[in-house]
């Protein structure tokens, strides 16, 4: 056991704090309440080698890990949550899965302009019917010669209208049961015939994320780009969402160490019946939950990103890292709102901003019901996913 950060982990994480605290915390609010996407700010984050982290140098990567990527998540998310779903589309979903599931073509085809953002990703999972119950997607690639044409459409794809290449999950054999052994993984590319891009405005919060839809209407997918074997997607996608969910661990995590560093601060600041309102005992209570429970959420997250820098599998502990940490940075958010009286629910102050991208967390790569169902059936004993290590 050893809880100390390496040398190069610190390094990172001051690294990764300087550039959130000089670049993005100036500009986050303005961005928020203009719902501002700044492709300028990702490729600089790219410059920074933020996104490679869990990389072989041979891709462009930085090969420092797991626990560093966890750590400038972290940091990144903390100054601006909409920021974290890029280390998903340009790291751990859509490029790792080229990397991990990928022919050596595809993978010096793509991983490296994607983790450098000379690419933008995407990882399509999600249908308009089918999120949570991966298997009952509907998109279909029905093969025709040396390709395969999809139909169909996939929603609430985080980078869709900016998506160059991406890695899309459909039914290549919708007849077949069990229904998740009919799923495949195909790259797809924006200049792809018959593939349109469709912007979702006005969501909640994660305004400087861009969000869409794919729509597939007989749009030609030659077999090269087919990722894996066909019906071995549902594998794929579950294994991209074992690394997936250590970045929304991280996010989570980031967001709710906002959420402690504005309440202390207000905690120093405001006064209420002759005292600071840190002073008093519930708002003790509040600080004292939110702390013992970033912490905890903390020691998760670094805990599965640990397993998969040793290359075990990590699906139960990245799963609970995940639950922990989104239901942890939602609490904290709600704390932090109350913390800040009347203030709390002005957009002038950015815990309002926290509260409504914490909510996310809860939802996105398996929502908080789905996290908790696989935790309890494994520990049901029902559906085991842990592994001995
Ligand atoms: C901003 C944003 C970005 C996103 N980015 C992406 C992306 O890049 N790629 C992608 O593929 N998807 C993405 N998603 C989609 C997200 O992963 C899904 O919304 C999520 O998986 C839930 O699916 P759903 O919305 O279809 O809800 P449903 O599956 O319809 O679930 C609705 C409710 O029922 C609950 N529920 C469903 N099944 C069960 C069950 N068996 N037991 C108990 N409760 C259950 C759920 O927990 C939820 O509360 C994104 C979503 C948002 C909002």
């Amino acid at each position: 056991m050893n809880f100390f950060l390496t040398e190069e982990q610190k390094a990172v994480r001051r690294l990764a704090r300087d550039f959130a605290e000089k670049e993005i915390m100036p500009i986050v609010a303005e961005d928020d309440h203009t719902h501002r996407f700044q492709r300028e700010i990702i490729l600089k984050m790219a410059g920074q080698g933020f996104f490679g982290a869990a990389f072989p140098e041979k891709y462009g990567g930085s090969n420092i890990g797991f626990v560093a990527h966890a750590i400038i998540v972290e940091e990144i998310s903390r100054a601006e949550s909409s920021l974290r779903h890029f280390f998903n589309m340009q790291a751990l979903t859509c490029p790792l899965t080229i990397l991990n599931w990928g022919t050596e073509k595809q993978r010096e085809k793509y991983v490296q302009k994607l983790i450098r953002c000379e690419l933008f990703g995407a990882n399509a999972m999600t249908e308009p019917n089918a999120g949570s119950d991966v298997a009952s997607i509907q998109t279909t690639a029905i093969e025709d010669g040396d390709s395969f044409v999809i139909n169909g459409s996939k929603m609430w794809i985080s980078n869709a209208p900016i998506m160059d290449a991406g890695v899309v999950y459909v039914k290549t054999d919708p007849r077949i049961v069990p229904k998740h052994k009919g799923i495949s993984c195909f790259i797809v590319e924006k200049e792809m015939a018959g593939l349109t891009r469709k912007e979702i405005k006005d969501k909640l919060g994660h305004h400087c994320a861009p969000t869409g839809e794919l729509i597939f209407e007989n749009c030609m997918v030659p077999r090269d780009n087919l990722v894996g074997e066909l019906g071995q997607g549902f594998k794929i996608a579950m294994n991209a969402l074992d690394y997936g969910r250590i970045s929304v661990a991280a996010g989570a995590v980031g967001v709710a160490q906002a959420c402690i560093d504005e309440s202390i601060r207000y905690c120093n600041e405001r006064e209420a019946f002759g005292k600071k309102i840190g002073e008093f005992q519930m708002n003790q209570q509040k600080i004292a939950d939110m702390i013992a429970g970033t912490e905890a959420s903390r020691i998760l997250l670094y805990k599965a990103a640990f397993l998969a820098d040793k290359n075990v599998r990590n699906t139960l502990e990245s799963t609970i890292a995940k639950h922990v940490a989104s239901e942890t940075c939602v609490r904290a958010a709600r704390f932090a709102v109350e913390i800040f009286g009347g203030y709390g629910y002005s957009e002038e102050y950015p815990v309002a901003r926290l509260y409504r991208d914490a909510i996310l967390y809860q939802t996105g790569e398996g929502s908080s019901n789905i996290t908790s169902m696989i935790i309890a059936l494994d520990g049901l004993g029902w559906k085991r996913v842990r592994v001995d290590y």
